[in-house]
C-alpha cells in the first residue's frame, strides 16, 4: 500500500468518507445537504459492522444514570432522542420519516431489592419525565403473568429498525457510496490524495479537501495505511444472543446491581408471526470468551431466572461475537461520548453510540468550518467509475450464526 505516481487527471471532491456504518452515512447525508461534494467508500456493505449489530436503541442517557447519578455520558446523550424523533417525523436535519420505529418506548424492570432505589431515583428531578411506572394492565405481555412480582417502568426512548434506517439513508444518498476494494485497491499519497483501483484495473486518483475515517474497528488499519498510529483505538467485545420463535415482542432492560443493565432485550418481527429476541447487557459483556453453546446455556439460565414463564422450549438460538470500536480510554471503559479528532487533512471519528451519530456529524461539520472548508462544488454527487456499495444484512439473517 505504498504511494503511486500521480495520474494525470485527478477527481476533486470536498470530502471523502471511509466507512459506511451509521457514522459515515449520517455524515454523508449532512454534507450533501449542506452542499458539499462528498463520497463514501465502504469495502463490505452499508450499515456497517456495529450499526446493524446494534440494538437500535436511541438512548437518552437513562441507562447510564442507573447508578443514581448522571454521568458525563448521560449528560451528553440527553438531547439525542429529541433530535432523532424530529428526523423520524420528517421535521429534523434528515428526513427519516420512512424509517420503521420498532417501539417508541422501552421498559425497565428490576430484580427485587433495587425497586425502592429506582423509584426514588426516577421520581427525582434528574430523570425529568422520561420514566414512569406502568400499571399492571399496561404492562407488555412478557410481564402479564401472575409469577411476575416486580415493578415495571416505561422509558420514552425509541427503538429503531436499524436495517430500515440503513436502507433509507442508502436510498437517499447511496448514489455517492462506492464499494472500496480493500486493502488492494487503495493507495494513499497522503490524507488528501489517494488512488482507487477500478474494475477495469486502472487507478483513479482523488483529491479531497478533507478525508474522514468513520470505519469503526477499521479505523486502525486505515490509519496504518496512511503511516499513522494515532488516535489509538480500543475494542470492547460482546457476545450477543439471538433467539427466535413464538415470543412476545419485548423492548426492556432488566436492572441488576451494576450501572449496566443485567439484560437488555430488543425484538424484531420475523416472517410467519415469529419474533426475534436480541439479548445484550451484562449477559453479552460477560459472555465474551464463552463458546457458542456455553453462551446459549448462560442466556437460558438468565431468562429462566428473570422471565421463567416465557416458554423457551421451541425457540432456535444463535450468538454473535462483535466488538465495539472506540478511542482508547485510560481505564479501558466506555467513552463518555462520540470522538472526533482532526489532524493534517484527516478527521478520525467514532460515535461510540448509534444515538450519537447526529452529534458526530455536527462535530465534523464544525471541524470543516474551523478549517475554513466551505462547500465549493456545483454538484454534491461525484461520479466514479467503480461500483456502488450495497447494504449489508443484519446478523440474524446470517444462517451460520444459528445453532
Ligand atoms: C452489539 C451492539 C449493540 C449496540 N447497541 C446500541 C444501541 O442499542 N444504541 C446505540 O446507540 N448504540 C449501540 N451500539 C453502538 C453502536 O452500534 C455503534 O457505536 C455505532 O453503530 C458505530 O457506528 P460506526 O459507523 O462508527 O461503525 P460501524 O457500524 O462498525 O461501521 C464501520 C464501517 O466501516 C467499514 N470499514 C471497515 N474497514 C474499512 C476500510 N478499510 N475502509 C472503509 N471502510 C471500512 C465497515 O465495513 C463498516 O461498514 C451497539 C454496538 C454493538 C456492537
Amino acid at each position: 500500500m505504498g504511494s503511486v505516481s500521480a495520474s494525470p487527471v485527478s477527481t476533486q471532491v470536498d470530502v471523502a468518507i471511509f466507512g459506511g456504518g451509521i457514522a459515515g452515512l449520517w455524515l454523508l447525508a449532512r454534507l450533501r445537504q449542506a452542499g458539499y461534494s462528498a463520497i463514501l467508500l465502504e469495502p463490505y456493505g452499508l450499515g456497517g459492522v456495529q450499526t446493524l449489530a446494534s440494538q437500535g436503541i436511541i438512548h437518552g442517557g437513562t441507562k447510564y444514570a442507573l447508578t443514581g447519578k448522571l454521568t458525563g455520558s448521560s449528560q451528553a446523550i440527553k438531547a439525542m432522542p429529541g433530535i432523532w424523533r424530529d428526523c423520524l417525523v420528517g421535521e429534523g436535519e434528515l428526513d427519516l420519516s420512512r424509517v420503521r420505529v420498532l417501539s417508541d418506548h422501552q421498559f425497565l424492570w428490576s430484580t427485587s431489592g433495587l425497586i425502592s432505589r429506582m423509584a426514588g431515583f426516577f421520581a427525582g428531578k434528574v430523570m425529568e419525565s422520561r420514566v414512569r411506572e406502568v400499571k399492571e394492565n399496561d404492562r407488555p405481555a412478557a410481564f402479564r403473568n401472575p409469577g411476575f412480582k416486580g415493578t415495571v417502568y416505561r422509558l420514552d426512548e425509541p427503538v429503531l429498525d436499524v436495517a430500515s434506517l440503513v436502507s433509507e439513508l442508502s436510498r437517499q444518498f447511496g448514489d455517492s457510496a462506492y464499494k472500496l476494494n480493500w486493502p488492494d485497491g487503495l493507495r494513499f499519497d497522503h490524507a488528501r490524495r489517494f488512488s482507487l483501483l477500478g474494475p477495469d484495473g486502472a487507478w483513479q486518483t482523488l483529491e479531497t479537501r478533507q478525508t474522514v475515517f468513520t470505519a469503526g474497528a477499521g479505523n486502525e488499519a486505515l490509519l496504518k495505511c496512511l503511516g499513522r498510529d494515532k488516535p489509538i483505538m480500543q475494542k470492547r467485545p460482546l457476545q450477543m444472543v439471538m433467539l427466535k420463535g413464538d415470543l412476545p415482542p419485548l423492548y426492556a432492560h432488566c436492572l441488576g446491581a451494576s450501572a449496566n443493565p443485567r439484560l437488555t432485550v430488543t425484538s424484531y418481527p420475523l416472517a410467519g408471526d415469529k419474533t426475534l429476541w436480541y439479548l445484550g447487557g451484562d449477559v453479552a459483556e460477560q459472555g465474551v470468551g464463552r463458546n457458542h453453546e456455553e453462551q446459549i446455556a448462560a442466556a437460558k439460565r438468565e431468562l429462566n431466572q428473570l422471565l421463567p414463564w416465557v416458554d423457551l422450549q421451541k425457540v432456535a438460538w444463535g450468538t454473535l461475537n462483535v466488538d465495539r470500536a472506540e478511542p482508547r480510554q485510560s481505564d479501558g471503559q466506555r467513552p463518555e461520548s462520540g470522538f472526533v479528532q482532526a489532524h493534517e487533512g484527516l478527521i478520525v471519528a467514532w460515535p461510540t453510540k448509534l444515538a450519537f451519530a447526529p452529534r458526530l456529524a455536527e462535530q465534523v461539520m464544525a471541524e470543516l468550518s474551523e478549517a475554513d472548508i466551505p462547500p465549493t462544488s456545483e454538484s454534491t454527487n461525484v461520479s466514479l467509475s467503480i461500483a456502488l456499495a450495497q447494504a449489508a444484512i443484519p446478523p440474524w439473517e446470517k444462517e451460520h450464526l444459528w445453532t
